[in-house]
């Protein structure tokens, strides 16, 4: 990618010095997070996050060695210095692709568009939808309006995922910001509602849709984005990296590895080839009305 003399956001808040869960967690009471009934209703995974899935289900699984996240982050306080634990290479770039998706998405939206704030913190942290910890992967919460990200998420990517580059980061962010425009325009609100009287089955369908919306939306932030010199921030080979990081944590890949067996009804996020696809038709169309609805 080449993002240039691109701004830096200021919506941005690095905690990575103040690790620490202040008690609760998601799936308690009052839980306000991203479609709160089917968080509530089906646990933990019900929540919309980019990855979620691969993080719960091997560690459910008992598979889950090796990682370098861990999850039990809370006992483990390393951080109380208040120091930010932040590399400045990937602060920098964060900031510059969050103010890239702000440019983009208040054209897109006719100056409708109000920032999301992203926080960025290390092992837990407490957000407005409950505990945030870096095993969940990043995640959007509607009730701040904030998105949370471990950015230990990005060498995982890389790692285990084997899906490195720098597209394969702006993709992860631009899909949580795809979570927020769906926020702003009212989609979210109405998959909640499709989903109080859906059953189990059928609001994963819906929680799916939201997804591979989500995963077009950053298609359509990458198709869109230009350098303030006016160059498509885009490079030769950036897209595939989005797509291999698509591929990668499309959920029957994910259940296979972890699994070994793909359970569709389980689905929230879609398959591999959902993913790319979808990832795919934002990135072709530059239109946000090209991405499918609920
Ligand atoms: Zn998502």
């Amino acid at each position: 990618m080449r993002l240039g003399d691109e701004r830096e956001s200021s919506n941005f808040e690095d905690v990575t010095g103040q690790s620490g869960l202040g008690g609760g967690g998601f799936g308690g009471g009052g839980l306000g997070c991203l479609l709160p009934l089917i968080a509530s209703r089906f646990g933990i995974g019900g929540v919309i996050v980019l990855v979620i899935g691969y993080f719960l289900l091997s560690s459910l699984g008992g598979l889950g060695g090796g990682g370098t996240s861990g999850v039990a982050p809370a006992t483990q306080q390393s951080a109380s210095s208040g120091q930010s634990r932040l590399d400045p290479n990937t602060r920098h770039f964060m900031l510059q692709v969050l103010a890239s998706t702000e440019d983009v998405w208040g054209k897109l939206l006719n100056g409708r568009y109000t920032p999301t704030t992203l926080v960025a913190y290390s092992e837990a942290y407490q957000s407005g939808c409950g505990a945030a910890q870096s095993a969940m992967g990043p995640f959007y919460c509607p009730t701040d309006k904030k998105i949370y990200l471990d950015t230990e998420f990005f060498d995982e990517l890389s790692r285990r995922f084997q899906a490195p580059g720098d597209f394969a980061q702006a993709y992860v962010i631009a899909h949580e910001v795809g979570h927020h425009v769906q926020d702003l325009t009212g989609t979210l609100g109405q998959a909640e509602q499709l989903q109080a009287k859906s059953s189990q089955t059928q609001g994963n369908e819906i929680q799916v849709k939201i997804e591979l919306q989500a995963d077009c939306y950053a298609g359509v932030w990458a198709a869109n984005a230009k350098t303030p010199e006016g160059q498509p921030v885009m490079e030769a080979g950036d897209f595939q990296e989005g797509m291999r990081a698509a591929e990668a944590i499309g959920d029957d890949t994910l259940q296979r590895e972890t699994q070994g067996k793909v359970v569709p009804d389980s689905f929230t996020h879609g398959t591999s080839a959902q993913r790319m696809n979808a990832l795919q038709t934002g990135y072709q169309s530059g239109d946000p009305a090209a991405c499918k609805s609920l």
